[in-house]
């Protein structure tokens, strides 16, 4: 069978792992490809991408230290794990355009947390490539872009993020007779805390995510529901519909994944027990299914559903999602920005937890909105917005 050649940037992470599991599996399962990861990269934890890969089978070929300091480590003595490694490893960013975009793989697997994700992304979109899209930030910070990149190109952009990878199941091939998106939140660790309460949430508290196993960022990101604020921008460009279309109930139970509401009131929703190998894998295989990897639903234990109404009031995180998808431009870029200098406040103790989101809000209010910006001017609002936010931290 043809070889299926898979990049993961951001291996050493949460999604990056569980991709390297779902790739082994479907090296098993699937008889119409031979699947491989062919490249992968880490950023910090050097020692843990020489581990991830060597215990892959087979090896990958390429690995990237995108941490560029780390490159006289990488290239020079045997002290690393990485030293046991034979294939080539190339340091720095820009080594991540360079995987990315490298004619001998078939599919990107965007797992990068965070803005640093967006030119390894886009560049992947640009060239044609299938990409299993886990770095929501990029389609935050650059929607508009990464959309018609991918329009140019062909390139098909599928969610990895569980929302929405079921709204992309449910909407099925009638997109028109669609009246709502509805992602799910689970409300996180702070679902019922009063804002008083949450003012004083310590950081070990604010990690504690009752359902899912992420990433620090997004788990803080969850927490403050500012993950579906980035939910709402995300679905915004993703399937290409007005703010005004999505909506968000709470689910505790992290089963029912999103839901899709159509003209004549009918609801589609999708579900399975919280495993991302799920969405991964299906973004690898779409429009296949192939026997899963993931968790499978047990109907011999009791299973209790919940849809609760989103608390505004206690999470203003909520509207500042639907206020940047509405108005597009530069706000995705800025939010975005202040959200990531602030969690990395909040979880070094300089913030409290409800400042991260009254961050976001000043930063957005005192920025210079652009309606059609470049690449170029989002990346300088991006750096400009990280600026302003540690200034605005400093006189909290
Ligand atoms: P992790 O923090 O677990 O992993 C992040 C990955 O990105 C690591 O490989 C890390 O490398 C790498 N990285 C960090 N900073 C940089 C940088 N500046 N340049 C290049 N690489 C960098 O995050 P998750 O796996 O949880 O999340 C990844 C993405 O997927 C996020 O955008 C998140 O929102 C999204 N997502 C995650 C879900 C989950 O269940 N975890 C669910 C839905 C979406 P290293 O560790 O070597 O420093
Ligand atoms: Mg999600």
């Amino acid at each position: 069978p043809p070889a299926r050649r898979v990049c993961i940037l951001g291996a050493t992470g949460s999604i990056g792992r569980s991709t390297m599991e779902v790739v082994a599996h479907l090296r098993k399962v699937d008889p119409e490809y031979r699947w491989q990861v062919w490249a992968a990269s880490g950023h910090r934890n050097l020692d843990t991408l020489a581990e991830v890969a060597l215990s892959a089978d087979p090896v990958p070929r390429r690995l990237v230290a995108s941490c560029a300091q780390t490159h006289a480590r990488v290239s020079g003595n045997g002290e690393s794990p990485l030293a046991r490694f034979s294939g080539e490893i190339l340091a720095g960013p820009d080594a991540l355009v360079r995987v990315a975009t490298d004619p001998e793989i078939d599919v990107l697997v965007a797992a990068i947390v965070g803005r640093a994700g967006l030119e390894s992304t886009l560049a992947a979109v640009q060239e044609g490539k299938r990409v299993a899209l886990a770095n929501k930030e990029t389609l935050v910070v650059a929607g508009p872009i990464v959309r018609q990149a991918a329009q140019k190109s062909g390139a098909e952009l599928l969610p990895v993020d569980s929302e929405h990878s079921a709204l992309f199941q449910c909407l099925g091939d009638r997109p028109d007779d669609v009246e709502k998106l509805i992602l799910t939140a689970s409300g996180g660790p702070f679902r019922d805390w009063s804002t008083e309460q949450m003012r004083q949430a310590s950081v070990q508290s604010a990690l504690n995510h009752p359902t899912w196993d992420m990433g620090a960022k997004i788990t803080i990101d969850s927490a403050t529901m500012m993950n579906k604020a980035l939910e709402i921008i995300e679905a915004r460009w993703l399937f290409d519909v007005p703010a005004e279309t999505i909506e968000v109930v709470v689910h505790p139970q992290s089963i029912v994944h999103s839901l899709v509401e159509f003209r004549d009131h009918s609801v589609i929703s999708q579900w399975s027990p919280p495993d991302m190998r799920l969405p991964i894998q299906y973004a690898l295989t779409y429009p296949r299914r192939l026997p899963g990897v993931a968790k499978r639903w047990n109907r011999q234990q009791p299973c209790q559903l919940d849809m609760l109404p989103a608390d505004r009031e206690r999470f203003p995180a909520l509207d500042l999602g639907f206020e940047v998808a509405r108005v597009g431009g530069t706000a995705g870029a800025v939010v975005n920005a202040a959200n990531e200098v602030a969690v990395g406040l909040f979880l070094d103790g300089q913030i409290r937890f409800t400042d991260i989101v009254k961050s976001c809000h000043q930063v957005l209010q005192h920025h210079q909105f652009d309606a059609s910006p470049t690449l170029a001017d989002l990346v300088q609002i991006d750096q400009w917005a990280r600026r302003e936010t540690l200034r605005f931290a400093d006189g909290l």
